[in-house]
């Protein structure tokens, strides 16, 4: 028999569950019999699959051409096969470091994941206990509430106001009214939308609450049946590795067809420059090969991609460990430009831990019992009330006032509810009283509860409400907000009858019976993270379902707005229409008692003004609202799955402050990949011109051996230190990015212009100088000498460059913070160069020469020189940088 069809006992039978859940112990069996709760992924690439994706890099296909050429040609002439090693050498080193890079990377994002990953309240040997999602068993109970993702299937056991969205398999986005009844009938199917005692994994709880007993798990699922295998998400690239990738491709593309055309020009040249006798054609061929070899290797930038992946890689790591977990990689370069981070104040901006201080009424005690009554918060063992906050507060309160709930609910048992929800801003409980029928206790905003109020209580009568006692009560209500305390009102209801169901119509026809107002302190860490937020050119702004004065008292306590009115409540908002509001939007620094739709209008206009925004949110209702911004942010404590799952990032301790802190850790992000991609294309740019100018004067400056050196070792390393490197001081301090810039933006194209040519004339120098003094007078020919000082110029130079590259306009000599992983890339650049250049067999197989002491001193001097002339021009532009501000 189907599920739906069994009465609650046969449905616990069936599953070999009780209403007390399962033991863990049973649990356990279960697990390891029928496998973890979870969707089957795509296949994972394997250790070959990477290995085979570097090797079809262009560029590598490039290499091992050559390498297979110079081959065989050394083989036919006899001669030695050195530059095969080496170049061999090269393709598995850097296939080897690709795949590690790329392993890594792909673990930090898993782990990242699993940081993420979704947990259920479950009873288990009689208690609530919370566990991950993928350890639910079939015969498990599992407590539901809005906002939840529904994590297995289950058949309902328990259901109070329950409404689930199926979408994700019926299509179907109204949400389903559900039930805990069996469906009439014993045999055949029922749709799966009809099932309304069943609810399915990939739905979400968005109302109410309830219990299920887990009847299907993993592939079980009816999801499972759905999707057989489904890839997740892909991770998508950001628009820098986008754009970056695309860059290589162009180059590469590029210099390929360079290269192709240099090789037909000097075979041109060798069948038209009447062909000396003796140079054959395999010779000719093969120089010119080798050159366009050297020219592809010198202009493809192979570390820009992987060194943008590890960069990303790493830095989200970081930032988890700063509390900020990131779900789409996208939103670490997003976060880097942005402008305007609204956020929710209870709990983001202050603690979340709400105690009642004060309160306002005719009779106290009448008042606590109805707030905790209507509350959903429970006394634990310790006399601590456990839940949300603001529930939690009103039954401390009537506890310190000796009426604890669980007395309470004893003498009043709760029959039916109306759960919270933020946009009603009310809750209701009805419960049968001990004397016969039955009450009904209505809390929520003052403002609300008070209008739907028809009597007062004063003196322990019931006297009818005037409009001079509304008036009173909401001074009441202002008096205690303006000291930025969260107001609740309480108001009850008497029932002779139960009735037959309980709707917010009945929320209606109430006696007042008095405010509380309870503090909620801010958190220690936000009013450095506004005043940081000031700095950096970011605003602000609050939104909060609380009352306008205590938002205010609050936003001014916080330095986010300066004057009342820039605050604006919902009901305000309502009456403007968008066209005005979109051109007033930066006037207002505070919304206050906004329901959540009110949030998707806010985040629109200030992106409808090109602003780039951030959005926290926690409730169901603000899943749109994350949805649209460009930074949506998600709730790790208090959120619901269904705001985490469309979440861009992830605050693990709901604070405001690591929203700023991700901010600061996305700017550095991006500041380091610019310096690092900075480096890499000028030491590019200066390999490029030198072989190019040599080529044009005929002679050879640095074989393709000597490049490769040079890129993986003294620009790949430093490339990659650069990366690392800590923020500047100033990078909070300067105005966000503009995210419509390009990567050659903000004097990154100069720079490597510039700074090309440098490196390259550096590196001439130092070959004419070697030439000159191996030959005794100024010629362009081939010179060994010239050749080994032109390698050790250009990949010392690289090294020192480096170091320039740690700021992009400030002076080297100014940085207070040590990089050591540049200094360790630094010795070990150092100490590889000498290798190949001193130790003999190496310096054979390089083809380089033992140059003298003096030779050796001035390639090292002229390498020096990029850091006098590098601050020079830094100079030059800070001067005229300031002069135009
Ligand atoms: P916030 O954005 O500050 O979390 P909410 O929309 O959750 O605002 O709450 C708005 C108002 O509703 C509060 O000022 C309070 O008066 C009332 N309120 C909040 N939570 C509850 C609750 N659980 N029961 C009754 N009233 C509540
Ligand atoms: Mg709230």
């Amino acid at each position: 028999m189907k599920h739906y069809f069994m009465s609650t006992a046969e449905v616990l039978n069936a599953t070999g569950s009780s209403e007390g859940g399962l033991t863990s112990a049973e649990a356990g069996r279960r697990l390891g019999q029928n496998g973890p709760n979870r969707l089957e992924e795509g296949k994972k690439s394997t250790l070959f699959g990477r290995i085979l994706a570097q090797i079809s890099d262009p560029m590598v296909l490039v290499l091992i051409a050559a390498a297979v050429i110079s081959g065989i040609t050394a083989y036919l002439s006899g001669e030695s096969l050195s530059d095969v090693f080496i170049i061999l050498f090269v393709v598995v080193l850097n296939t080897a470091l690709g795949v590690i890079q790329e392993s890594k990377a792909e673990a930090a994002i898993e782990a990242l994941k699993e940081m993420a990953a979704a947990t259920s309240k479950v009873l288990r040997d009689g208690r609530v206990v919370h566990i991950k999602s993928e350890e639910l068993v079939v015969g498990d109970i599992v407590l539901l509430e809005a906002g939840d993702a529904v994590p297995a299937d289950g058949r309902l056991i328990s259901c109070f106001s329950l409404k689930v969205e199926e979408a994700a398999l019926t299509g179907e986005s109204v949400p389903v009214e559900k039930t805990d009844a069996a469906l009439d009938g014993r045999e055949g199917d029922i749709p799966l939308g009809d099932r309304v005692n069943m609810v399915y994994m990939g739905s979400a709880v968005v109302y109410g609450r309830g219990t299920m007993v887990v009847t299907a798990t993993g592939m079980n699922t009816e999801m499972g049946k759905i999707a057989h295998a489904i890839t997740t998400a892909q991770e998508g690239e950001t628009p820098l590795q986008k754009k970056l990738a695309q860059l290589s491709r162009i180059l590469t593309a590029l210099v390929l067809s360079i290269c192709v055309v240099m090789f037909g020009v000097s075979i041109l040249r060798h069948f038209l420059s009447s062909p000396v006798p003796g140079t054959d054609l395999l010779d000719t061929l093969l120089g010119s090969f080798m050159l366009a070899v050297s020219l592809a290797v010198a202009a493809i930038p192979e570390g820009l991609v992987a060194v943008v992946t590890i960069v990303l890689s790493i830095g989200v790591t970081k930032m988890s460990r700063r509390n900020a977990i990131i779900r789409k990689l996208t939103a670490v370069e997003t976060l880097g430009c942005t402008q305007i981070i609204c956020t929710d104040k209870t709990g983001t901006l202050t603690q979340n831990r709400m105690t009642v201080v004060e309160s306002s009424c005719g009779d106290e005690k009448l008042l606590a019992t109805s707030l905790a009554l209507c509350s959903d918060a429970e006394l634990n063992e310790e006399g601590q009330a456990e839940g949300d906050p603001t529930q939690a507060a009103v039954v401390n309160y009537a506890n310190r006032l000796g009426l604890p709930k669980n007395e309470l609910t004893k003498n009043y048992p709760r029959v039916a509810e109306i759960p919270f929800d933020s946009g009603r801003k009310l809750m209701t409980t009805l419960h049968q009283k001990p004397e016969g029928g039955y009450i009904q206790h209505t809390t929520g905003a003052p403002d609300v509860v008070i209008a739907k109020c028809t009597g007062y209580l004063e003196n322990g009568q019931v006297l009818p409400m005037t409009e001079d006692k509304r008036q009173f009560f909401l001074s009441e209500n202002k008096r205690l907000a303006d000291k930025a305390l969260r107001v609740l009102a309480a108001g009850c209801r008497n029932w002779d009858t139960q009735p037959a169901t309980l709707t917010p119509e009945d929320e209606n026809d109430l006696v007042f019976l008095g405010l509380v107002g309870m503090i909620d302190p801010v958190r220690e860490e936000v009013p450095a993270a506004i005043e940081q937020c000031r700095a950096a050119g970011i605003r602000p702004v609050m939104i909060t379902g609380d009352h306008k004065d205590t938002a205010a008292a609050i936003a001014m306590q916080l330095g986010i707005i300066t004057d009342r009115s820039q605050v604006i409540t919902g009901a305000m908002l309502d009456e403007i229409s968008d066209e005005d509001f979109i051109n007033n939007v930066e006037h207002y620094g505070v919304y206050a008692r906004v329901k959540p739709e009110h949030k998707t209008r806010i985040v629109n206009a200030w992106r409808n003004r090109g602003y780039i925004t951030a959005m926290t949110g926690d409730g169901v209702n603000d899943a749109p609202s994350i949805k649209n911004a460009d930074i949506g942010i998600g709730m790790g404590i208090t959120g619901t799955d269904v705001t985490k799952n469309v979440a861009d990032m992830i605050l693990a301790d709901d604070n405001f402050a690591t929203i700023v802190s991700a901010v600061e850790e996305g700017r550095r992000i991006y500041d380091n990949i610019r310096k690092s991609i900075q480096f890499l294309l000028s030491s590019n740019l200066s390999e490029v011109i030198s072989i190019f100018l040599a080529t044009l004067l005929g002679f050879t400056i640095l074989k393709p051996a000597h490049i490769l050196f040079i890129n993986l070792i003294t620009d790949s390393l430093p490339a990659l230190a650069l990366g690392l490197e800590k923020g500047e001081a100033d990078i909070m301090k300067r105005n966000p990015r503009n995210p419509r810039e390009g990567i050659f933006a903000g004097g990154v194209g100069f720079g490597v212009f510039y700074q090309g040519i440098m490196v390259s004339l550096l590196t001439l120098a130092a070959y004419f100088i070697g030439e000159r003094i191996e030959n005794g007078e100024w010629r362009i020919v081939n010179s060994d000498d010239g050749m080994t000082m032109a390698f050790l110029t250009m990949s010392m130079a690289e090294i020192f460059h480096s170091y320039n590259m740690r700021s992009q306009y400030g002076s080297i000599f100014r940085i207070k913070s040590h990089n050591f992983y540049l200094f360790g890339s630094m010795i070990l650049s150092f100490i590889l160069t000498a290798v190949v250049i001193y130790v003999p067999f190496l310096r054979d197989m390089f083809g380089f020469t033992a140059i003298s002491f003096k030779e050796n001193m001035i390639a090292l001097a002229l390498a020096i020189l990029v850091i006098p002339i590098v601050e020079l021009v830094k100079l030059v532009q800070r001067r005229t940088a300031a002069k135009k501000a």
